[in-house]
């Protein structure tokens, strides 16, 4: 097939998956994959479509969550080929935060308007590190949850900041008691491609990445109406139809349980150092895809993608269909990405404003969400109510 014949091809089947979407059906499968695929030639058509979508569905605002990321452990029993934040106990940087440093941390942010204490950590060390069994025993609990719990209580207790924790799996129980000290929370379903955990693969030597056990942690979070974060990792060895699956995965949560308040699109970058230190990373081009595909399946949910990963092109993710840039610290480095400082607040509100967009400081809780926390009882509830603002966005970044 000539090249211009397989462009003409693609241009009417781009435009009839979209024209299928404007008529108010669902994105499919085959279209969203075709989508995934279009040539560069059409790409822009795709993102117009995109950035339509998430005019009709925000008009002209893009939020960001003004955090402190707290890692409060970077130990993890998980070995993913990607990740340059976990280490093992006596490792170089290995370390478990104490009460006074997240409470240090948490009143510095305090201090520059942060709403939202991010709680990043490594999945169940205790279950393969007797070294932090005995640090949660020194500390006086019995896992690393029940240390997490605890230090969100305190965030509530002792600061204006809300907890937002991503520890990793969660069973029924520990979601109930989580969403008891925070007002959200959040797991990265990644990819639904198990065979990524083979011997060689990023997940391999991750049991926790296991998308069947992930899906079933969102699951929970829904049925106990908990306001969940969750995405998809690109570049890490899964396919295009991989992409897709994931996103449909995601949607299918959302349509059954209406939780997911929303989707990160994250791509890969390669660091020195970690496993997957020489694999490619994910184009440009393809990140924009995805995230125009995202916003395309998902047109009535928040869209993410984090501004540090692929800066400067700025502009182009706004042009694909996000309406949101995720946490950003005035304070504390991406700890997940060292190497990629975020972006001056002020940079992005200038970049955000310069293309029509007024930038808005949310909570970790969207908006739309928030009723959800109002109704949980006791001290959450009181610091949500004074963290927002009338129309439920932060009250007290800038
Ligand atoms: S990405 Fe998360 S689960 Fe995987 S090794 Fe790093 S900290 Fe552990």
């Amino acid at each position: 097939m000539s090249p211009a014949t397989e462009t003409r091809l693609q241009s009417r089947s781009l435009a009839l998956s979209l024209s299928e979407m404007q008529s108010g059906q669902a994105l499919s499968r085959a279209a969203a994959c075709d989508l995934m695929r279009c040539s560069d030639e059409l790409l822009p058509e795709l993102l117009s479509s995109a950035r339509a979508a998430k005019e009709r569905f925000k008009p002209g605002v893009i939020t960001y969550s003004r955090k402190v990321f707290i890692p409060l452990t970077n130990l993890c029993r998980d070995y993913c080929g990607y990740c340059v934040f976990r280490r093992d106990p006596g490792d170089r940087g290995a370390h478990t935060m104490t009460p006074e440093e997240v409470l240090a941390v948490v009143h510095q942010g305090e201090k520059l308007g942060c709403t939202e204490a991010l709680f990043s950590l490594g999945d169940k060390p205790e279950l393969v590190f007797p070294e932090m069994r005995e640090t949660l025993r020194r500390l006086g609990y019995h896992s690393t949850l029940q240390y997490l719990e605890a230090m969100c209580e305190l965030v509530l207790r002792e600061s204006t900041l809300l907890p937002h924790p991503n520890p990793g799996l969660m069973s029924a129980e520990w979601i109930r008691r989580l969403a008891l000290v925070s007002p959200s929370m959040g797991l990265m379903l990644e990819t639904t491609n198990a065979a990524l955990l083979k011997p060689g693969a990023a997940h391999d030597n991750a049991p926790d990445k296991l998308p069947a056990r992930r899906l079933r942690t969102i699951e929970e979070a829904g049925k106990q109406r908990v306001p969940f974060t969750t995405g998809l990792l690109i570049g890490i060895g899964e396919s295009v139809e991989d992409r897709v699956d994931t996103l449909l995965a995601i949607r299918e949560m959302h349509e059954r349980y209406g939780h997911v308040q929303e989707v990160i699109v994250q791509n890969f970058r390669a660091k020195p150092g970690i496993p997957m230190q020489d694999s490619p990373e994910p184009a440009l081009r393809e990140m924009l895809r995805t995230v125009a595909v995202a916003r395309l399946l998902m047109p009535h949910v928040n869209i993410q993608a984090p501004p540090n990963l692929s800066a400067p092109y700025y502009d182009e993710l706004l042009d694909a269909g996000i309406n949101d840039w995720g946490g950003v610290s005035p304070l504390t480095p991406d700890f997940i990405n060292p190497e990629k400082p975020w972006p001056h607040l002020e940079q992005l509100r200038a970049r955000t404003e310069a293309q029509g967009f007024k930038l808005e400081a949310r909570l970790p809780v969207y908006p739309e969400f928030l009723s959800r926390a109002l109704d949980r009882p006791g001290l959450l509830r009181e610091r949500v109510q004074s963290a927002a603002d009338a129309e439920g966005y932060a009250r007290r970044a800038a």
